[in-house]
């Protein structure tokens, strides 16, 4: 095999907690390498400040909480799971490192989730406790109604966090209206503080810490098994890629969704060992980020590209001063060369002669950590479109058929497979899954297609697996398919993605088989039920799975011999409707 590596040096691998590698303190007033005193997290709305090392306290007294109160007591042992549904929110941090410092697992899950949705990764995930937001309360409470728990039972399995968070010296918290049957957090947070958070040293590094779904290269989505070694890893292997910003000065700003592993490992994980405060936006909206840039003198801020269609049109860019923003680095789906430019030039424009604004890409997956390669800065402008370098301790091949036998030529392009420590252990109970993605020897396939330049640059140039990404979100097509055959008038089924050039981003669209294609004869009443199904779907699936890349009725849905759907049929088919409007 054509093997290539990093040309970055190999990092030494820590075997121990990510808690510990994160919170551990070398000297007294030490918190992971900073000084306790300098800011970790800022909650956007309230500009309320938690330094390292209230962080720390609070982690470890909300440890301590679920160790010690009667309804969490008993679902809070070590490799327990606890599945987080929230948006972001300021009590985030805590509530995660919290538990990680109990020595439990976390599955984070999409916040715009249905209760059927979130019904499916609970009893997955085993999970035995939620954590949501005020918003998420309805969604739970469907969920355990939906499994058949009654109502007393669910709400003593919940913890809720209040939207109007603030530490004062110690927590204090405005109550929750309804909150009155479940777990409180003030409760949790006032039973003293753990001594020492649990410990994985030694092969125990090896144990699972975060629960992601993520669908892969096929099928439904599946519990992604990160391990501390995985993320302890990654947070060193990715300092490479970080900018050179002041500890405790120069913020990043929080927007991604802090569920998805992009969000969490840079937001809460990254930021805190590179020593960078986070200031913690519930949500992208286009004028609070710029407002947020402006108040807190964000210097990095991570997205996704439709949030860089934003920067690139939104009024809100030229009514603030955006000048502390000097760098931005983009993840989770392609980036074209043209935005960035637009993006950059229009920043730049603002700023006096001389100044910078650098902005790059990222590359990964949920099973990888998530980032396998990101572009240098400094190389962004010369190196537009490309995901840059293997990041260390990684190594890479490009291959072009299934079992790995044959290696792309130089230059060519081939499916990239990924050996390296921050490969996921697996996916949960799912022996077929595992061995389909990760090779014997521990390549893990990705389905994605790249090639690399002679400098050793990567750049994605196709997708071989079924996936969709809507601005950045996962989309498993076998998922809407299923639900898609649920409906009484559809016979059969298949979901791609279709580009949207204007909002950079794939948007799902259905094909689908009338049982009684006399009642779709004609094109209005094509047209008509084809409305009919997108609406059907918006009352099953989250915001992010909706057909916004429209219904098409055909007679049959092209599939192999196998009973394969061949998908690059329909794309080539899709291609030609957008052709012809
Ligand atoms: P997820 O597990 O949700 O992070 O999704 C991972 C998938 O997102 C990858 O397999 C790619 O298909 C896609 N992806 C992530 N980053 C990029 C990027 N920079 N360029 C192209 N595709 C990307």
């Amino acid at each position: 095999p054509r093997v290539y590596e990093s040309h970055e040096p190999d990092l030494p691998i820590r075997n121990m907690s990510i808690y510990t590698r994160m919170f551990g303190s070398h000297r007294p007033g030490d918190i992971g390498g900073f000084p306790s005193f300098i800011r970790a997290m800022i909650d956007a709305a309230t500009g309320t400040t938690v330094t390292r090392g209230q962080l720390k306290t609070l982690t470890l007294s909300f440890a301590q909480g679920l160790r010690t109160h009667t309804a969490t007591a008993p679902f809070a042992k070590r490799g327990d799971t606890l599945l987080i549904f929230s948006r972001n929110n300021f009590a985030w941090p805590v509530v995660l490192y919290g538990s990680i410092a109990a020595g439990l697992r976390c599955t984070l899950a999409n916040s715009a989730y249905t209760s059927h949705e979130l019904a499916y990764q609970y009893k997955d995930s085993g999970a035995k406790l939620v954590l949501t937001s005020e918003e998420g309360i309805s969604t739970v409470r469907a969920m355990f109604a939906e499994m058949g728990l009654s109502k007393d039972v669910g709400d003593m399995r919940t913890i809720v966090l209040p939207n109007d968070l603030r530490w004062a010296g110690g927590p204090a918290i405005k109550a929750v209206p309804e909150a009155a049957g479940f777990v409180s957090l003030p409760d949790l947070l006032s039973r003293g503080a753990l001594a020492e958070e649990e410990k994985f040293q030694g092969d125990a590094a090896n144990e699972t810490v975060l629960l992601c779904y993520s669908s892969g290269t096929t099928g439904k989505p599946k519990g992604v098994e990160t391990t501390h070694q995985n993320l302890t890893t990654l947070v060193d292997i990715v300092k490479v890629a970080w900018p050179p910003l002041v500890p405790g000065e120069q913020p990043v700003l929080g927007i991604l969704p802090l569920y998805h592993i992009y969000g969490v490992s840079n937001l809460l994980t990254s930021s805190f060992t590179i020593g960078a405060p986070v200031v913690i936006q519930t949500k992208f909206d286009p004028v609070a980020f710029c407002a947020n840039i402006e108040k807190y003198k964000v210097a990095y801020a991570f997205v996704v590209p439709p949030v860089l269609v934003v920067l690139a049109r939104h009024p809100a860019v030229d009514s603030h001063d955006l000048s502390s923003l000097e760098y931005m680095l983009s993840g989770a789906a392609p980036l074209g060369a043209d935005l960035v430019k637009m993006v950059k030039h229009r920043l730049l424009s603002k700023r006096k002669p001389g100044a910078q604004c650098w902005i790059t890409q990222g590359y990964g997956l949920t099973e990888t950590s998530p980032s396998t390669h990101t572009l240098p800065f400094l190389e962004s402008d010369r190196k537009v479109g490309s995901i840059g370098f293997l990041l260390p301790n990684l190594k890479a091949r490009l291959v072009e058929d299934d079992d790995g036998l044959v290696d792309a030529e130089i230059g060519k392009p081939g499916e990239l497979w990924i050996h390296g420590k921050t490969v996921m252990k697996g996916y949960l109970n799912n022996v077929p899954a595992t061995r389909n993605a990760i090779t014997p020897d521990g390549w893990f396939k990705t389905g994605d297609v790249a090639v690399r330049d002679k400098e050793g640059y990567y750049y994605i140039v196709d997708r071989r697996k079924e996936l969709i990404k809507y601005k950045g979100f996962q989309v498993p097509p076998a998922e809407l398919e299923a639900i898609l055959l649920t409906h009484p008038d559809i016979a059969d089924a298949a979901v791609i993605g279709v580009d949207s050039v204007e909002q950079a981003t794939e948007l799902p669209r259905a094909y689908v088989a009338h049982a009684d294609p006399a009642k779709v004869a004609t094109s209005e009443a094509k047209a008509a039920f084809s409305t009919s199904v997108v609406k059907w779907m918006e009352s099953k699936v989250a915001k992010h799975k909706f057909l916004r890349g429209g219904v098409a009725v055909i007679e049959t849905v092209p599939k192999s011999a196998a009973g394969k759907i061949l998908r690059r049929q329909l794309r080539d088919l899709a291609k030609e409707e957008v052709a012809r409007g």
